[in-house]
């Protein structure tokens, strides 16, 4: 999902290395913070000079005493500065302790002290679902092969535009071939949709329908956290139900998935990983594996990342993630994963190569394009049961894909022989 036309994050003080910008003349700050530190990397946050004059007292007349008056000063300022400059470091930064890791390495990037004020608190709009498997046979064998295998809670996040439907036919049809899978259906609208519901009850495959809008002030932005809502209440759904066993993954309606990576994720034991095709510039993402291990990403679009991964790109146990209360993902577009990610404590050296050691491709990115809904003109005195017309445009309809009106849209060309002709010719 991250991709190069994402704007990187406009860094906060904190987000540097504290030379970096003094360097710049970014920052402004009292001298005595990097004798608090013994290794002088101090996270800073911006605070207008002004203000810290004035909370140090500042507004008495400057050092026209003797030096000694100048000393006594210097300490008293420097008393009062310490605990102010100690709360804004621990209390206003409670991220603080992400901003390195193992290798004592900076990070450039940390935002999700930002967004964390939303926490994972979502009211569930359920729209239909179903717990029991309505397939008789999976891939040639009885269902009940199958139970002992942990369940893929596969969440796909989607909208209504006309290729919805389509998109999530297609994936039906894949995801019927994998056993022991509950799909989340988070759909991006504000009721639910009685025409997916039907569908999604068609296939027999045990799933959860819910109304997952993206809030309203979030629609404005560009660009938009697609599909952060719906995960947001997928995420909520699995919390409500206390899971603490299964495997969640991220699907979204317009990716392509092998059936093999269905075995691949299913075996997970805290966090796995694998590349996903067709991402960005490269037209691929994921861990660079060295010694079974992963040691770094391939990723056009770093832009600060920690985990510079897709959505796609990894699956999560929810044993593992049970164990991390704070469990979030912030509506912040392209950061998403990486932000996610961070919710649930990951470390590098925890992280499971898939796929062969991350040599196959079991997932790509495929983007479908986006049109709008096409309006046709053909008479609505036509649209009765005299011929097929009527009943297709309804569906196409209910599908949110195509409508006929009497007066907008293209004037529908009803041909035979190479010729068309009146509507009334072939309907009347
Ligand atoms: N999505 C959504 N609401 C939106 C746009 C997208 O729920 O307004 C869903 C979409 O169906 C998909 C996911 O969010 O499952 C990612 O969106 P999209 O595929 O458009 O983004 P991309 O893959 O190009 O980053
Ligand atoms: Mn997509």
């Amino acid at each position: 999902m991250p991709s190069a036309h994402y704007q990187p994050l406009e860094l906060r003080a904190d987000d540097n290395d504290e030379d970096d910008l003094l360097e710049e003349g970014l920052l402004e700050h009292c001298t005595i913070e990097t004798d608090v530190q013994p290794n002088g990397r101090i996270r800073y946050h911006p605070q207008p000079v002004d203000e810290l004059r004035s909370i140090g007292g500042m507004t008495a007349p400057r050092f026209s005493r003797a030096a000694s008056s100048g000393m006594r000063r210097f300490l008293f300022v420097t008393l009062i500065l310490l605990p102010i400059c100690f709360l804004i470091y621990f209390v206003i930064s409670p991220q603080s302790q992400d901003s390195e890791d193992a290798d004592g390495d900076v990070d450039p990037h940390n935002g999700i002290g930002n967004t964390i004020g939303i926490a994972l608190n979502e009211p569930l709009h359920i729209c239909s679902e179903r717990y029991e498997d309505h397939r008789l046979y999976i891939d040639d064998k009885p269902r009940s092969a199958y139970a002992q295998l942990p369940v893929i809670y596969f969440v796909t996040p989607t909208y209504p535009r006309r290729e919805q439907i389509p998109e999530l036919i297609r994936l039906a049809y894949t995801l019927l071939h994998v056993p022991r899978l509950h799909w989340l259906v988070a759909n991006d609208r504000e009721g639910c949709d009685n025409f997916l519901d039907m569908q999604l009850n068609g296939f027999g495959i045990p799933y959860t329908h819910m109304a997952s809008p993206m809030p309203r002030e979030y629609r404005k932005v560009k660009p938009a956290p697609r599909g952060v809502a719906n995960r947001r209440a997928a995420l909520q759904w699995l919390h409500q139900h206390n899971l603490t066993n299964g495997i969640l993954y991220f699907g979204d309606d317009d990716n392509t998935y092998d059936l093999r990576l269905f075995s691949e994720i299913r075996q997970t034991q805290r966090v796995s990983m694998f590349p996903v095709g067709l991402i960005a510039e490269y037209a691929i993402s994921g861990p660079v594996v060295r010694d079974g291990k992963v040691v770094a990403f391939l990723d056009s679009w770093v832009a600060g990342r920690r985990w510079p991964v897709d959505m796609a790109g990894f699956a999560v146990s929810l044993s593992y993630m049970s164990q991390y209360p704070n469990v979030n993902m912030p509506y912040k577009p392209g950061y998403e994963e990486d932000l996610f990610l961070r919710s649930i404590g990951l470390r590098i050296e925890q992280i499971e190569p898939r796929g062969k050691n991350c040599t196959e491709i079991l997932v790509w990115h495929t983007q479908t394009k986006n049109k709008k809904s096409a309006v046709v003109r053909l008479e609505n005195r036509f649209m009765d049961e005299r011929s097929n017309l009527g009943a297709l445009f309804r569906l196409l309809e209910r599908m949110g894909v195509a409508r006929a009106s009497d007066t907008e849209g293209l004037l529908a060309t009803i041909s035979k022989n190479g010729k068309s002709k009146t509507h009334s010719y072939f309907l009347n």
